[in-house]
C-alpha cells in the first residue's frame, strides 16, 4: 500500500506512463501504439492502435486458471431460482447467444438493443455482443413502450434481445406485448427479435420476425464463437442516462479504455480480488450494472452476483428483509455495491437482521447513485460493522470520480462527502458564473472535470457529437471543461461534498441554497424517513423551499395535529441549523415520493406540481401515485 496522493499525482502529471501500466490489467491482442490521442478536444482517444475484446478479458482469459470457479451467481427471489455458472459454463453460454445472434444476421458495429429482465441471459447477451463487436444497448427492463420506443429509434438496432416477462414483488409484468407495441411506435424496425421464454407470460411469436432463444440456443449448443479482436476505440455500447434532469442522453462508450478502467477501478478503489464474490444489487440497465454486475467484476476473475428481486424477499417468495445478508453470508461476498435508496429501504427492516448472519467475508460496501446521507450512512455503518464508501459518478463517467481508492490506501471517509478525486480525473470546482476555478477550502460551485478525461469516460453522445459538445463542454467559454451538472465544495483536506444539482438551487430572497443542504437537516429528524425539498416560485421572495417528508412512524400523513407538530418541529430545526432563510416554508407529509426507476428523486417533477406546471417527461417515473398525492397536497 502505497500513499494515494502519490498516485493520484502520477495518474495527472503523468498520465500517459500511468495509464500505459494501467493497460498491462487487461490483455491485447496487439499492444497500443499509442496511449492518448488530445489532439482533438474534447475528444480523447486511448490505447490508439491496441486491439482488445471485452468478452475476451471477461470470460475466456480466465478459463486456464479459473474454468471451474463461479463466474456468474444468478438469484431469483420472485421465482425461487438460484444457479451458478463457472467461468467455462458462462463461455459456452456466451458462444451460444453469439451463434444464434450472427444467425440473425448481427455483424460487427450493428446494434443489439437488449430489453430483458435481471436475469442470465441479459449478461450472456452483453458479452455475445462484446465477443463479436456488436453495440449493445441494454434499455431498462422497467421501462414500458414509449421509453422503450424512442431508444429503438435512436439505436436502430437490427436485433431486439427481450423476454416474455420480468416479475416484481411477486407480481408478473410482461414485456413482451409491451416490445410489440414499442416496436409499432418505432420508425425504425428491428430485422429480428430474440426471445426468452421463463414460461411466466404467454407470447405471441411474429412469424418472420420473433425467435425463440432456447430453440436457436439448442442449435448452436456446440458452435465455437472466436472472439473479434476490435480496434480500442470501437463502440462498445450505448446507455442512456437516467433521466432525472430532462430527457436522458444516449451515452456511448469505447472498448479498449472502458476495459482498463474497469481493470484498475477493480483492484485500486474496490480492492476486489479474482477467486472472490462481488455483489452489486444495480441492475443492468443501469451504468452500476454495466460496469459493476457485468464487466469490472468478471474482467477482474470474481464471481458476480445477479439478483431479480427486492431487498426485502426470500427465495421462499416470503417477507424476509435479510436475504441480502444471506447471500454474502452464503457466497462469502468480498465487495458489495448499493445505492443509498436500497439501504433506506431496508433501514425499515428489524436491525437485529443484520446481526444474524456473518458478514466477516465482506471487506467494503460501496454506495452511489445519489446523496448518501448521513443518519442513513451511520445506520449501516454501525450495523455492517465495514467501511461505507460512497462514490459519485455518472452514467458519462463509467467508474468511480469521486471516492477512496480502497486499493491504494485505506483512507478514512467523512460522512457526508463521496471521497476525493479519482486518479485520472482532473476535478474542479467552478464560479457558475464566471467559470473561474475556485480553489478556497468549502467555497461553493460547480463540480467539473478538467480534459483529457481519463480511460472509460463517453466518448460523446451517438451520433450526435455537437450535443456532447454543447451539453457537457460549454459551461466554460475558451476552456476544455466537463460539466456535472452537480454542485459541491471541497473541504480543506480535499474531500468533496455534493450539494445538488445545479437546476436545484433554490434562491430565497437573493440566498442561494442548495435543497440537498436543507433535506441533510430535515433527514435528521427522528421521525423523518425520507425527504424531498424543492424551490417553489414566490411571488414575494423569488423562491420558498417546501418539504416534502415521508414519516417513519405515526400519521402524520392523515392527522391534520400531528403533521402541524411534526411540521413545526421540522421546520425549527431547519432554522436552528442552517438560519431562517433556509426554513421551508411548508412541510407536507406523504407516504412515498416520486423516483426514477433507478431510485433518484425526481425533484423536477415535484417542482413542477407545485407551481401548477406539466411535470414533463414522466417516463422514468417509478410510481405515479407518488406524485399524485403531491398533487393533491398542492392543489389550489
Ligand atoms: P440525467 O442526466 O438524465 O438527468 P441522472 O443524472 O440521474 O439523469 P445518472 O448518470 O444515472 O443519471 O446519475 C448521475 C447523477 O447522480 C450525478 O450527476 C449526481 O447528481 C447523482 N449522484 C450519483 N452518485 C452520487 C453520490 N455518491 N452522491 C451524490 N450524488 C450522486
Ligand atoms: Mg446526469
Amino acid at each position: 500500500m502505497g500513499s494515494y496522493s502519490e498516485f493520484y499525482r502520477r495518474s495527472v502529471d503523468d498520465a500517459e506512463a500511468f495509464w500505459a501500466e494501467q493497460a498491462g490489467l487487461v490483455d491485447w491482442q496487439t499492444p497500443p501504439r499509442q496511449i492518448l490521442d488530445a489532439s482533438h478536444p474534447p475528444f480523447a482517444k486511448w490505447f490508439v492502435g491496441g486491439t482488445t475484446n471485452l468478452c475476451h478479458n471477461a470470460v475466456d482469459r480466465h478459463l486456464a486458471t479459473r474454468g471451474d470457479q463461479a463466474a456468474l451467481i444468478f438469484v431469483s427471489t420472485e421465482t425461487g431460482v438460484e444457479r451458478s455458472y463457472s467461468f467455462k459454463e458462462l463461455h459456452a453460454e456466451v458462444q451460444r447467444m453469439a451463434a444464434s445472434l450472427i444467425e440473425l444476421g448481427v455483424g460487427q458495429g450493428d446494434r443489439v438493443l437488449i430489453y430483458m429482465p435481471m436475469i442470465p441471459e441479459a449478461a450472456f447477451a452483453m458479452l455475445a455482443c462484446a465477443r463479436i463487436g456488436a453495440i449493445h444497448c441494454v434499455v431498462f427492463g422497467g421501462f414500458a413502450s414509449v421509453s422503450l420506443a424512442s431508444r429503438i429509434e435512436d439505436a436502430e438496432p437490427k436485433v431486439v434481445v427481450s423476454a416474455d416477462a420480468g416479475s416484481r414483488g411477486g407480481k408478473v409484468q410482461a414485456y413482451k406485448p409491451l416490445l410489440d407495441e414499442a416496436i409499432k411506435l418505432s420508425k425504425h424496425k428491428p430485422d429480428a427479435v430474440l426471445l426468452a421464454d421463463r414460461g411466466l407470460a404467454p407470447m405471441e411469436l411474429v412469424a418472420g420476425r420473433d425467435h425463440s432463444m432456447s430453440a436457436l440456443r439448442a442449435k448452436h449448443i456446440d458452435t465455437p464463437v472466436p472472439c473479434t479482436w476490435l480496434d480500442a476505440t470501437a463502440i462498445s455500447y450505448t446507455l442512456y442516462t437516467s433521466g432525472t434532469t430532462g430527457k436522458p442522453k444516449g451515452v456511448q462508450r469505447d472498448t479498449g479504455g472502458y476495459a482498463v478502467a474497469l481493470a484498475a477501478s477493480m483492484k485500486h478503489i474496490f480492492d476486489g480480488r479474482a477467486g472472490e464474490t462481488y455483489f452489486s444489487t444495480s441492475d443492468i440497465g443501469w451504468v452500476v450494472g454495466h460496469s459493476y454486475i457485468v464487466y469490472g467484476p468478471l474482467i477482474a476473475g470474481m464471481a458476480t452476483i445477479m439478483y431479480e428481486g427486492l431487498p426485502t424477499q426470500g427465495l421462499d417468495q416470503q417477507p424476509n428483509g435479510g436475504i441480502w445478508w444471506s447471500l454474502v453470508e452464503k457466497y462469502k461476498v468480498t465487495v458489495m455495491f448499493s445505492a443509498p435508496t436500497a439501504v433506506r429501504v431496508l433501514k425499515k427492516q428489524d436491525p437485529a437482521l443484520l446481526a444474524k448472519y456473518d458478514l466477516s467475508s465482506l471487506r467494503a460496501l460501496f454506495l452511489a447513485g445519489e446523496p448518501l446521507d448521513e443518519p442513513t450512512a451511520r445506520w449501516i455503518s454501525e450495523g455492517l460493522g465495514v467501511p461505507i464508501i460512497d462514490n459519485y459518478w455518472q452514467t458519462e463517467a463509467g467508474w468511480p470520480i469521486l471516492t477512496i481508492a480502497n486499493g491504494v490506501e485505506k483512507k478514512p471517509s467523512k460522512l457526508g462527502s463521496p471521497g476525493v478525486p479519482m486518479y485520472g480525473w482532473r476535478v474542479k470546482i467552478l464560479d457558475e458564473e464566471s467559470g473561474e476555478e475556485l480553489t478556497a477550502a468549502n467555497a461553493k460551485g460547480v463540480v467539473a472535470v478538467e480534459g483529457p478525461t481519463p480511460p472509460g469516460f463517453m466518448q460523446t453522445v451517438w451520433r450526435d457529437d455537437a450535443r456532447f459538445i454543447n451539453t457537457y463542454w460549454s459551461s466554460v467559454p475558451g476552456k476544455t471543461v466537463y460539466s456535472t451538472f452537480d454542485w459541491g465544495i471541497r473541504d480543506e483536506d480535499g474531500y468533496f461534498y455534493i450539494l445538488g444539482r445545479t437546476d436545484d438551487v433554490i434562491n430565497v430572497a437573493g440566498h442561494r441554497l442548495g435543497t440537498r443542504e436543507i433535506e441533510e437537516s430535515i433527514s435528521g429528524h427522528a421521525n423523518v424517513a425520507e425527504v424531498a425539498v424543492v424551490g417553489v416560485a414566490d411571488a414575494l421572495k423569488g423562491q420558498v423551499a417546501m418539504a416534502f417528508v415521508v414519516p417513519k412512524s405515526g400519521d402524520a400523513a392523515s392527522d391534520a395535529e400531528v403533521a402541524l407538530t411534526l411540521e413545526g418541529e421540522i421546520m425549527k430545526q431547519v432554522s436552528d441549523q442552517l438560519g431562517a432563510v433556509a426554513r421551508p416554508a411548508r412541510v407536507r407529509f406523504v407516504s412515498a415520493l416520486p423516483k426514477t426507476r433507478s431510485g433518484k428523486l425526481l425533484r423536477r417533477a415535484i417542482q413542477a406540481v407545485c407551481e401548477q406546471r406539466d411535470p414533463g417527461d414522466l417516463t422514468t417515473i417509478d410510481d405515479p401515485s407518488s406524485l399524485q398525492q403531491i398533487k393533491q397536497l398542492v392543489a389550489p
